[in-house]
């Protein structure tokens, strides 16, 4: 497929930039990280905001309301979002970037109807319940039981690391359904309206400070059988569609912020002075920040290639599992970079001196956690090994 710009992506690029510079500036600052009702409020006006204008999930089918955007179109939409810093899925990620297309994908006529135009609007805001206290890496390990009572599962059980669920209405859950079946065989995958009864959501707090992680904890909670996204106990064939969308393409845009966030450690360089040189008068600074640039354009090069890949199949590939791996870890080796450069500047948590040591130090803090989320690193290499590479299982 070929992934150079055409004229129409040109035209699309210099349509959507030039709706981005009045809107990203009209739209306002985001609100405080602890307040939850803002940020739902924000980040929902914001997909309303695309939506009106047009540029909501834009690779989604045109039946569902995007804009079927060829693979070139959907990369300068990233390029576009991250060059104007504009507001990206934030506590919606579930719903926009792997909710919704799983339902597309999977879902009934009936859960498409109600739930895909809510998603697009910012009506509707989801939430994933797949790990347990035992079961992350292992996720098929899952204990969270769900019986049949009629036209309902009856649902008991414990999820954890639920982010956003404070502001979720809906949560991807996977269930056990057939405890007698081999481990992937009995689960289920339902969509849970989170205001049903017997649903506690506990916050867990992070490193970072904010509370966006919860526990869920289920009490014979009643959940719809027609909330069944696929067929009973078919529920790991789902799953796994809902996983390549997350480690696809949904961090494209992230992965080019790295550009901006590379382009600003540069810039703190030349601004720190240590023994009467700048930082960036180190050769070895430069070199590793021209190394950096050389992984992430490489990094990029993927992103296009994936994207290429899920227009084809309208699901991503496999190779998503490298894309999510290189950029966690990349992720960790700017925020290293960074609080080097910025050397004391880093440990207070307010900008000193005219730099950006807040912004950094947040950066640095919050991608500890992303060679752990959607998978750890290890996991995403059992996955290349086996399924990418074709090496012996490990057991
Ligand atoms: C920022 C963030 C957001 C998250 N959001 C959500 C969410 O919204 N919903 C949700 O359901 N979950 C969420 N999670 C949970 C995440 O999916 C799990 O943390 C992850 O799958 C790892 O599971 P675990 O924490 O139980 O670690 P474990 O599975 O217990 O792993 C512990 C260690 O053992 C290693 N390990 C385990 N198995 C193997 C193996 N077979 N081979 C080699 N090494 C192995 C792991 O790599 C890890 O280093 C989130 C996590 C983070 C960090």
């Amino acid at each position: 497929m070929d992934l150079r710009y055409s004229e129409a992506d040109e035209k699309f690029r210099g349509e959507f930039r030039s709706w981005l510079n009045d809107a990203v500036p009209a739209y306002g600052d985001p609100p405080p990280p602890h307040d939850w009702p803002a940020r739902r409020a924000y980040d929902t006006g914001w997909q309303r905001t695309l939506y009106q204008a047009g540029y909501a999930c834009i690779d989604w089918p045109k039946q569902y309301g995007g804009r079927d955007a060829s693979p070139t179109e959907q990369l300068v939409y990233f390029e576009e979002i991250a060059r104007a810093r504009a507001p990206y899925v934030g506590i919606n990620f579930v719903g926009i970037k792997h909710g919704g297309p799983t339902l597309i994908a999977e879902g009934t006529p009936e859960q498409k109807a109600r739930h895909i135009p809510r998603i697009l609007k910012g009506e509707e805001v989801w939430c994933q319940g797949f790990s347990e206290p035992g079961a992350g890496s292992d996720l098929a390990s899952l204990q969270t039981r769900a019986v049949r009572d009629g036209d309902h599962y009856v649902v008991n059980g414990h999820k954890i690391w639920t982010t956003y669920a404070q502001v979720a209405d809906y949560c991807e859950l996977l269930v056990r359904t057939d405890p007698a079946a081999p481990k992937h065989k009995g689960i289920s995958w339902l969509i849970l309206p989170m205001n049903l009864p017997g649903i506690e959501i506990g916050p867990l707090r992070t490193l970072v400070g904010e509370g966006e992680f919860n526990e869920l904890f289920l009490e014979d909670v009643r959940v719809p059988v027609e909330d069944r996204v696929g067929a009973e106990n078919d529920g790991w064939r789902v799953t796994n569609v809902t996983l390549r969308f997350e480690r696809g393409t949904a961090f494209a845009a992230a992965i080019y912020s790295q550009q901006e966030f590379l382009a600003d450690i540069a810039r703190a360089a030349r601004q720190v002075t240590r023994d009467d040189a700048r930082a960036w008068d180190d050769t070895a600074l430069r070199k590793e920040i021209g190394h950096a640039q050389a992984e992430l354009d490489a990094l990029w090069a993927m992103v296009k290639m994936g994207v290429s890949e899920s227009s084809k199949t309208g699901v991503p590939g496999i190779a998503g599992v490298a894309v999510k791996l290189l950029y966690s870890e990349l992720d960790q080796r700017l925020g290293d970079l960074a609080m080097r450069v910025l050397g004391r500047a880093g440990l207070s948590r307010d900008d000193v001196g005219g730099l950006p040591s807040k912004r950094f130090l947040a950066t640095a803090l919050k991608s500890i956690s992303l060679t752990i989320a959607a998978g750890t690193s290890q996991i995403q290499r059992n996955i290349i090994a086996e399924r990418i590479l074709g090496l012996p299982k490990e057991r």
